[in-house]
């Protein structure tokens, strides 16, 4: 076992939901191998300016179902710079901080492995993003929750589409992935999905709506806000109105919504196992790896892997998607 007996944990990026629970569950497996844990405010930020304080087992009491982070969350130009990382060495040293535990997404985890080279602290990383796109783990934290917040509104939303005759295009979370995007488009019976990024466009939905039946009463797009040229709710519903202007076409941003709320069972388990299975690794003496699960195993993967997008999506998920809603 590696001589580890203060770990500082922070949260980083965009915030998720589990979060909490991962927090709780990296704070009482610590305390339980006997290591104090200091929590550290607003991600790097916090770690720049000395937003330390210790934690124990009443300081994550009653959290496991609240959203957000009670460790609050930022971004960090600073950090991307050397001299902000050595401030937040400095920081480290003066609070007897001995290794890292970092809940975020691959940003995080990018500052992390820069940490981890740059000064020796040991860092393991909780992948906590509603977004899904790590490799390494089947799922991120926060991505059940999100996904059932956005079925949850899309069904909303197919009851006026239904009642109006009418066309929604509903833009969901995932700048660089669609996967919030196929998997609620499949589970809300969707007559489209659009994931600019993975050149999903616009053409497949077009030629849906040229040729494909025309007696449907609603139809439901489900658009990944994206950066590419077609990308954006608003300039697609732009093309499908200038295209179709016989069909009565919305708009509908689900926005931030999809990012808060209360954790659900499937991610605070997750968030459970992998916050106990970060403190085991560092004191077993894993160094720059995230934690995760594939196939219901625990699996650790160095970062410089772990930010390598999994955002491939499977073409024949596309085809299923596709042929269910005709
Ligand atoms: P999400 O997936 O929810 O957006 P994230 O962890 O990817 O979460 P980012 O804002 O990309 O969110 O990254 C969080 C922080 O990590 C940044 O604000 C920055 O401080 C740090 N970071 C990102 N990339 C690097 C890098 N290449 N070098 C050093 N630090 C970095």
């Amino acid at each position: 076992m590696a001589q580890i007996k203060n770990i500082g944990l922070f949260t980083s990026g965009g915030d998720a939901p589990g979060m909490n629970a991962a927090i709780r569950a990296v704070i009482r497996t610590a305390l339980f191998h006997d290591v104090e844990v200091t929590g550290i405010r607003r991600g790097y930020e916090g770690m720049i300016n000395g937003d330390f304080f210790p934690m124990g087992r009443r300081s994550v009491s009653n959290i496991m179902q609240r959203g957000g982070t009670i460790l609050k969350t930022a971004r960090s130009a600073q950090f991307r710079r050397p001299e902000g990382r050595q401030a937040a060495y400095e920081q480290i040293k003066k609070f007897n901080v001995d290794a890292l535990i970092a809940i975020g997404g691959d940003g995080t985890f990018r500052g992390a492995n820069a940490f981890n080279e740059e000064f020796g602290i040991p860092v393991i990383g909780l992948p906590g993003t509603i977004d899904n796109d790590l490799a390494g783990t089947d799922f991120t934290i926060g991505y059940d929750t999100a996904i059932n917040t956005v079925i949850n509104a899309v069904d909303k939303i197919r009851d006026t589409a239904e009642s109006h005759d009418r066309l929604f295009i509903v833009e969901v979370m995932g700048r660089d992935s669609g996967m919030i995007a196929w998997r609620t488009g499949m589970a809300t019976g969707a007559e489209g999905i659009i994931i600019p990024d993975a050149n999903i466009g616009v053409d497949k939905l077009f030629d849906r709506l040229e040729n494909g039946r025309k007696n449907k009463t609603s139809r439901i797009v489900i658009v990944a806000e994206g950066e590419g040229e077609e990308s954006g709710a608003f300039e697609i519903g732009r093309q499908v109105k200038e295209k179709f202007p016989h069909l009565d076409t919305r708009v509908s941003i689900l926005g931030h919504i999809q990012r808060g709320g209360s954790p659900t069972c499937m991610d605070r388990v997750l968030a459970c196992r992998l916050g106990v299975a970060a403190v085991e690794a560092l004191l077993e003496g894993y160094k720059g790896d995230m934690a995760g699960i594939i196939n219901n195993q625990v699996v650790f993967t160095p970062f410089e892997q772990a930010i390598k997008h999994n955002s491939e999506i499977n073409p024949n998920l596309l085809r299923i998607v596709e042929m269910l809603s005709l």
